[in-house]
């Protein structure tokens, strides 16, 4: 996405765009069409760009294996300073960069791909209270009881049971 900024008046502009997700080059998991919306910030020394990004993945779910489109929401905003990249601002901050007088345009594309590649979730679960699997006969308990529920613990405190056995042995 490309945010020409030549002929921008100082201010608040608003951008939108749509498109599929290979044209951010993202791959699975994913999917379908993203929604980035823009504010454009503008003043006389800086341009300030709050990014939000809306993406669809597809995961199959950590506790029950199921597959299931998650919707992912980001948000970001990155500082574009005019002038020459100076000592002071060095590894400071990771959302700072800085535009020479000359620039016309700026390419959020890959902005936008590594922040989606960061909010994919370290545990995919395809629901919060996912039960998941009996962890006796395999069956999913998000669709159904199984004759080994009486005896069932619930998947959320098996690694605490499993802990609990390991420091009895
Ligand atoms: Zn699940
Ligand atoms: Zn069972």
């Amino acid at each position: 996405m490309i945010i020409k900024i030549s002929n921008l008046s100082e201010g608040e502009h608003y951008l939108n765009q749509v498109g599929k997700v290979e044209e951010l080059r993202l791959t699975e998991p994913f999917k379908g069409n993203y929604d980035v919306s823009v504010k454009v910030a503008k003043t006389h020394h800086q341009i300030v760009l709050d990014t939000s990004i809306s993406v669809v993945a597809h995961f199959e779910c950590d506790r029950c294996a199921e597959e299931f489109d998650h919707q992912i929401a980001v948000k970001y905003q990155m500082v574009y300073l005019f002038g020459e990249d100076k000592e002071i601002r060095e590894n400071d901050d990771a959302n700072f960069a800085y535009l020479s007088i000359e620039t016309d345009k700026i390419d959020i594309t890959k902005d936008i791909h590594d922040f989606c590649l960061i909010s994919i979730p370290l545990k995919k679960l395809c629901k919060e209270d996912c039960k998941g699997l009996c962890f006796k006969c395999g069956v999913n308990l998000n669709v159904g009881e199984c004759s080994c529920t009486k005896e069932e613990v619930d998947a959320r405190w098996q690694p605490l049971l499993d802990l609990k056995s390991k420091l009895n042995n």
